[in-house]
């Protein structure tokens, strides 16, 4: 019987509409339209953006995330010149922060499939590369923790997906070995050519079929497909 490693943002917890939801009352809540901002939708977007860029150099080691928080929000208002109001970015971000980890929007299928594979004794891991504190409240809010019999976030264990030191201490932690293991996830790199570097198995959630020449396990566009997949 395998055991099942979950990636959570983007596979399990729907990180975009969960963020957009938190960004959305960040702009009312701090009158975003009397600074200029007349369109919600321009803002979402342009902090999407931003928040991009700065993951990206987080990922990458030239961002610290305490800078992640705040550098991301005064970016999006770069757009409409705001970007050295400095308070207003750093307000934005401590509102967001407490924000979105208590929104509970999850992709379709998720509570279905967890309760499933769990009653088949699958033994199943969040695997994540967020910030431990934010997770843990995103699992515990959305109903998810009863599913876990642990959460390992990259903060905790000093390594991010893909890096194969992120996948070696969690088996370590978990008590596994590799070829017991199977990843779900989201993002191809990250999650799977980053299991897959180290003998783990893997399932791309693919929901919107981005187009790629990797040869993986398998491969599903909704959640609910996981379940007649043999994980023996
Ligand atoms: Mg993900």
């Amino acid at each position: 019987m395998k055991v099942l490693f979950w990636d959570l943002d983007h596979t399990l917890w729907d990180f975009k509409k969960n963020s957009r939801e938190a960004l959305a009352e960040g702009y009312a809540e701090f009158n975003l339209d009397t600074y200029g901002i007349s369109d919600v939708e321009q803002y979402i977007e342009s902090y999407e953006k931003a928040n991009s860029w700065c993951w990206n150099e987080y990922r990458e080691g030239r961002m610290e995330k305490s800078e992640l928080r705040g550098r991301r929000f005064k970016m999006a208002m770069e757009p409409w010149g705001l970007s050295s109001d400095i308070d207003i970015g750093e307000k934005l971000g401590h509102h967001y922060i407490q924000t979105s980890p208590l929104k509970t929007h999850l992709f379709e299928g998720s509570i279905e499939v967890l309760t499933k594979l769990q009653q088949r004794g699958h033994r199943m891991v969040i695997l994540t590369n967020g910030f431990d504190e934010v997770q843990h409240i995103k699992v515990e809010k959305s109903g998810l923790a009863k599913f876990f019999e642990q959460i390992i976030t990259s903060d905790s264990i000093g390594f991010k997906k893909p890096h194969p030191q992120a996948f070696k201490i969690s088996l370590e932690k978990v008590g596994v070995d590799a070829k017991d293991v199977v990843m779900i996830g989201d993002n191809l790199e990250a999650d799977i050519l980053g299991a897959k570097s180290v003998g783990i198995g893997q399932i791309f959630f693919n929901p919107y079929s981005h187009y790629h020449n990797e040869t993986l396990d398998y491969e599903v566009k909704t959640l609910s497909e996981i379940l007649s997949i043999e994980l023996h």
